[in-house]
C-alpha cells in the first residue's frame, strides 16, 4: 500500500518549496550589478531606496512610474530631479521580457514568445472578448512542467525553471506596452486587458513564492490595480497550497479535474498518486471564500471513451456536489504521440446535460485563434526531448500554446481560456 503524504502537514509545505527553490529564476541583479525593480515587493523597493540614502516617497513615487505609467526609463519620471534619474539609473533597471515573435489570429487572438534575461522563454497569449473591449492575458508560471499530464503536450518537455515575479508580472507589461495600454485606466474605465488566467506553461502551486509575489503587484491599487475577481490561477490539485492560495490572494480557482476516479485521475494526471481526488475535492470544500458568486472551476478534458460515459458524468456531479463550482467541459486537442481522442459532440452534449440537469453550468469551450494553428517553424527548444517533439509536432494540430517549445512556431490556442472571460 502506498503511504501518502499528509497533504497539509508543514513538512510537506517545505518539501513543495525546497524542490520550487532548486528550479529558482535568475537573480534579479544584472550582470553589471544593476538591479531589476521590477517584481519587487513595495517593501523591498522601499529598503532598495533606503539603503541608497534616499527617502521612502522615493519608493511609492517609482512604484507609481513603474506600475501606473509603465515607464522603462528613469528619464520619463518627471517629478524626480535629473541628478536623482541618473543615480537610479546607475543603480537601477526597469525590466521586461523580450517579445520576439507574435502570432495573430483571425479572431484577435495573439500569441506572444518571450525571452528571458538567461535566454529562456515562455509564450504569453491575449484572448480578446468577442463583443466588449476586454480580453483575457495568459501567462505562464513555469518553463516546462514537472506534471506529465498524459493528454497535454507539455510532458514532452521536462521543468526547465520557474519563472520569477518579475517575469511574470513581465509578461503582462510587456502585452501593456504592446497594445498601448498605459497609464492603467482608472476606476471603472474599461480595460483592454482586463483579466489574467494563470493557464499558461508549468503548474503555478509548484511555483508559489514568485506567483504569489506577482500576483500582489498586479493587485496593488497604486499600480495595475486587478481585481482579484479578474484572476484566476489554474491547478493540477497541489493540495498543500490551494488553501494558501485562498487565504493569502483570495484569487479564483480553477481546478484541472480530468478524471472523477483515482485509477483514471492517476493514469491521466499522475499528481493524483500524490494528492488522490478525497484530497483534492476535500481542499476545494475548504477553499476559502468560495460562494455562489465565486465559484471554483473544474476543467474537464473530454477524451473519447476515456473519461466521457454518462457513469462519469454522475460520478462528477456526486463528486462535486455542495462545491460553490461550475464545471468547464474542454474538447481535447489531439497532438502527435497522443493516444486520446476527442469526444463526439454527441457524448460532449449528454455530458454536459447531466452536469446542468443537477444544477451547475457546464460550458463547452471551443478554441480561439484555430486559425493560426497551420503556422510552423521551430523558434525555439529546450532540451533533448522537447527537440525530438518538435519534430514530431511538424505541421499537426497540437494541445495548446504552452505545449512544448515547439508549439511556440505551431501556434494553437488552449481551449479553455475563452471561458474565463468574464
Ligand atoms: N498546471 C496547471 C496550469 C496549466 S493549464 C493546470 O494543470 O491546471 C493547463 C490546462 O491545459 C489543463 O487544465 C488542461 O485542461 C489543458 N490542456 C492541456 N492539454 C490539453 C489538450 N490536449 N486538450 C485540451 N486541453 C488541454
Amino acid at each position: 500500500m502506498t503511504v501518502l503524504a499528509e497533504p497539509h502537514s508543514s513538512l510537506e509545505q517545505a518539501r513543495i518549496l525546497a524542490k520550487a527553490a532548486a528550479f529558482a529564476p535568475p537573480s534579479p541583479r544584472m550582470e553589471d550589478g544593476r538591479l531589476d525593480l521590477v517584481g519587487l515587493s513595495r517593501t523591498e523597493l522601499e529598503s532598495e531606496i533606503r539603503e541608497i540614502g534616499e527617502q521612502p516617497f522615493r519608493a511609492r513615487q517609482l512604484w507609481h512610474w513603474i506600475y501606473h505609467h509603465g515607464v522603462r526609463n528613469f528619464s520619463e519620471c518627471s517629478n524626480i530631479a535629473k541628478p536623482l534619474q541618473q543615480r537610479f539609473s546607475e543603480r537601477f533597471v526597469i525590466s521586461r521580457p523580450e517579445v520576439v515573435a507574435v502570432e495573430q489570429s483571425s479572431d484577435g487572438t495573439k500569441k506572444f514568445l518571450m525571452r528571458f534575461r538567461d535566454g529562456q522563454m515562455a509564450e504569453t497569449v491575449y484572448i480578446p472578448d468577442l463583443e466588449d473591449a476586454r480580453g483575457t492575458v495568459c501567462v505562464s508560471s513555469q518553463i516546462g512542467c514537472t506534471l506529465s499530464c498524459r493528454f497535454c503536450h507539455t510532458g514532452t518537455q521536462k521543468l526547465v525553471r520557474n519563472l520569477s515575479a518579475a517575469e511574470i508580472v513581465g509578461q503582462f507589461m510587456a502585452l501593456r506596452d504592446f497594445y498601448g495600454e498605459w497609464p492603467t485606466p482608472q476606476g471603472g474605465t474599461p480595460r483592454l486587458l482586463s483579466n489574467i488566467v494563470f493557464m499558461g506553461m508549468g503548474e503555478p502551486l509548484y511555483n508559489y513564492e514568485n506567483v504569489a509575489k506577482a500576483l500582489r503587484i498586479l493587485m496593488d491599487g497604486e499600480g495595475i490595480g486587478l481585481s482579484r475577481r479578474r484572476i484566476t490561477l489554474s491547478t493540477a490539485g497541489v493540495v498543500p497550497v490551494m488553501q494558501r492560495v485562498g487565504e493569502e490572494l483570495g484569487v479564483n480557482l480553477a481546478v484541472s479535474l480530468h478524471a472523477v476516479r483515482d485509477s483514471l485521475r492517476d493514469e491521466l494526471v499522475p499528481l493524483n498518486r500524490k494528492y488522490p481526488l478525497a484530497q483534492l475535492i476535500e481542499a476545494c470544500r475548504r477553499y476559502p471564500g468560495a460562494s455562489n458568486a465565486r465559484r471554483i472551476t473544474f476543467e474537464y478534458v473530454m477524451l473519447r471513451d476515456v473519461n466521457d460515459s454518462e457513469a462519469d458524468a454522475k460520478e462528477l456531479v456526486r463528486l462535486i456536489k455542495g462545491i460553490p463550482c461550475k464545471v468547464n467541459l474542454i474538447p481535447f486537442n489531439p497532438w502527435p504521440g497522443s493516444s486520446f481522442a476527442p469526444s463526439t459532440p454527441e457524448a460532449l452534449e449528454r455530458f454536459a446535460e447531466i452536469i446542468m440537469a443537477a444544477g451547475y453550468a457546464a460550458p463547452v469551450r471551443m478554441p480561439r485563434g484555430a486559425d493560426i494553428l497551420a503556422a510552423c517553424g521551430q523558434l525555439r527548444t529546450a532540451c533533448g526531448r522537447a527537440r525530438r517533439a518538435d519534430a514530431e509536432a511538424k505541421n499537426i494540430y497540437c494541445s495548446s500554446p504552452f505545449a512544448s517549445p515547439a508549439s511556440a512556431s505551431e501556434g494553437s490556442i488552449q481551449p479553455m481560456l475563452p471561458s474565463l472571460r468574464r
